[in-house]
């Protein structure tokens, strides 16, 4: 069975693309490597609604690798705000600055070289190398995972090594023999699985539509669809809470950089106490003095003159935010400046709320800003 199915797969999904594959999303048809590459990175963990939206703003605002090189980071970051896992946003960058400086600005067509740039994966390189060049080699997000676990009735937890490698083997074994193929075989898949072979609601469960590999699918006729693909056992994610410093004075809001290799690296958010592991019941820190806040979010030396200018400290929110593999809840502490104290030599800035549409925040800062009913989209409210 699994012989014919190799044999014929590659036309059947092509044929079933023509019919119900999704047709006209900006990035489809496109050879430009540059191009495929930004709307992969941005595909990756984003919703295709959103990318639909933000990603002909991105190509507008870099619309070559050599402007993205170019680029200040921060500006980068300020355009991927709201995108979420920034690291994508500063790999893109790393990444664009690499073709420029080590291929002359041009993509190199072998998977194995793009897979040696920054933020590219095997299957990124895979995705890349078929739509721009034509070259046959597979896929393997988590959606091909799952078709191809199921077609193939593969029980084994799919981040398991060796179920790993058969997929990929199983994935080169499928390409269409003829390599002008490629882009659309590749389109294909993505949108099999992202529309018809999803995780909950395939549609040979619902019967909305037959599905071209319902007589061969192994999970299919073993009544396993929703059991395949099997995941690993995930642990609790862990928990932890922080007091963040929100200091204003008049217009202005007090930023702090964040490090490259913090989570939301490289933005632009509150300065903050270091993360405690959570336990249960209050979450911050309950009471805290103007000195004890001061001195858990912001540098020691400049705590005299702080004390001298601050006033008023008030408890307002309370937020939390979930990633992937830990949650986070900030107690946020208002603190009004008598003057914009000046911070030297410090990752330190002042910023207007008029501006804060040129800095990459993190979303749930950006959305507390915008919930002081002081700001809408980066300007102040009149
Ligand atoms: S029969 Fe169901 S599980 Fe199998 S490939 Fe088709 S949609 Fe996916």
């Amino acid at each position: 069975m699994s012989k014919a199915l190799i044999s014929t797969f590659s036309g059947t999904l092509i044929a079933w693309h023509q019919l119900d594959g999704r047709q006209g999303l900006p990035w489809q048809g496109v050879r430009d490597p540059y191009a495929v590459w930004v709307s992969e990175i941005m595909l990756q963990q984003t919703q295709v609604a959103t990318v639909l939206e933000r990603y002909p703003r991105f190509m507008k605002r870099f619309p070559t690798v050599k402007k993205l090189a170019a680029a200040p980071v921060d500006d980068v970051l300020a355009e991927w705000a709201g995108l979420g896992y920034y690291s994508r946003a500063r790999n893109l960058h790393v990444c664009a600055k690499q073709v420029v400086e080590q291929f002359s600005g041009i993509y190199p067509s072998d998977p194995l070289l793009l897979e040696q740039l920054k933020g590219i994966g095997r299957s990124t390189a895979g995705a890349i190398a078929a739509f721009a060049f034509h070259v046959r080699t597979p896929i393997l997000d988590a959606n091909v995972k799952r078709i191809l676990a199921r077609l193939f009735g593969i029980e084994e937890a799919i981040g398991e090594k060796k179920v790993s490698d058969r997929l990929w083997s199983l994935a080169q074994d499928l390409l269409p023999l003829n390599p002008k193929d490629m882009p659309i075989y590749t389109q294909a898949l993505m949108d099999f699985g992202a529309t018809w072979c999803t995780s909950r609601k395939p549609v040979c469960l619902s019967g909305v539509q037959k599905c071209p590999f319902s007589k061969e699918c192994q999970a299919n006729l073993s009544n396993q669809v929703l059991s395949i693909p099997r995941k690993a056992v995930k642990a609790k994610s862990p928990e932890f809470d922080c007091d963040m410093l929100l200091m204003r004075y008049q217009d202005l809001v007090l930023l702090q950089k964040r490090s490259d290799k913090a989570i939301w690296g490289g933005l632009w958010s509150l300065p903050e106490s270091a993360w405690r592991a959570k336990t249960d019941g209050e979450m911050g820190t309950p009471n805290l003095t103007p000195k004890e806040l001061l001195q858990l979010t912001l540098p020691e030396e400049h705590l005299p003159l702080l004390l001298k200018h601050c006033k008023a400290v008030s408890c307002g929110d309370r937020i939390k935010h979930v990633f992937t593999h830990r949650r986070l809840w900030m107690k946020i502490w208002h603190v009004n400046a008598l003057t914009a104290i000046e911070f030297p030599n410090t990752n330190l800035r002042w910023v207007s709320l008029r501006q804060l549409g040129q800095y990459g925040l993190p979303q749930p800062i950006k959305v507390l800003l915008l919930g002081l009913s002081l700001v809408r989209d980066g300007e102040l409210k009149n």
